[in-house]
């Protein structure tokens, strides 16, 4: 698979870090017991401070969230959807959100689309992986074949629409990690050949 190195002179318009639907709060509380915890590295041999229960001895990990979501397609078109939430609100998306427990990424970039756009589709390949190092989130992009140019969006979305690429509105995307997929979309369909990405952003 062919790494991508973003191609970050054409995003300047796009918001700079901090990034990405929230970032990881401080563990203060044992999940355990309830205890307010202390962070100090473990007794076992690990190079990182955790988060520690001093009363029950519980160690907290804390470890990456994962987005799953979809780059829906209708023709020379594709679906992005408007946020009604913070973080970005009134800024373009594609349809995502964070991985549930019990579900594929796939199934959870079905989830999110339905609930955000309210659109009917085929799931397609496997598309974008980007990593966001710096706030702890692996993104993961699926495409999807849109079966109706008709959106029933939910309540996480203002509005839901088309956009061929020359309408794209690159200075109002949420995140990079949208629109390095998007630029990856729109340069594998001039190349005639959608391949896998991916793609680090810092
Ligand atoms: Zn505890």
């Amino acid at each position: 698979m062919p790494a991508d190195i973003p191609d970050t002179s054409s995003t300047s318009n796009t918001p700079d870090s901090p990034e990405h639907f929230e970032h990881h709060a401080p563990i203060k509380h044992c999940k355990n017991c309830g205890a307010a915890v202390v962070y100090r590295i473990p007794d076992d041999g690990d190079a990182k401070q955790r988060a520690i229960c001093p009363s029950c001895q519980t160690v907290h990990y804390d470890n990456p969230l994962i987005v799953v979501g979809t780059l829906p397609v209708w023709g020379e078109q594709v679906l992005l959807c408007k946020r009604n939430i913070e973080p970005r609100r009134g800024r373009w998306t594609l349809p995502a959100g964070f991985m549930e427990l019990s579900e594929t990424v796939m199934q959870g970039a079905a989830r999110e689309t339905v609930e955000e756009s309210g659109a009917q589709f085929e799931m397609g390949n496997f598309f974008s992986m980007v990593n966001v190092a710096e706030v702890g989130q692996v993104h993961l992009f699926y495409l999807a074949q849109l079966q109706s140019d008709h959106f029933e969006p939910g309540p996480e979305t203002l509005e839901a629409r088309l956009f061929a690429e020359d309408e794209i509105p690159w200075d109002e995307m949420a995140f990079r990690t949208v629109a390095q997929t998007l630029k990856c979309f729109f340069a594998d369909r001039r190349a005639g050949q959608f391949v896998t990405h991916i793609i680090d952003i810092d």
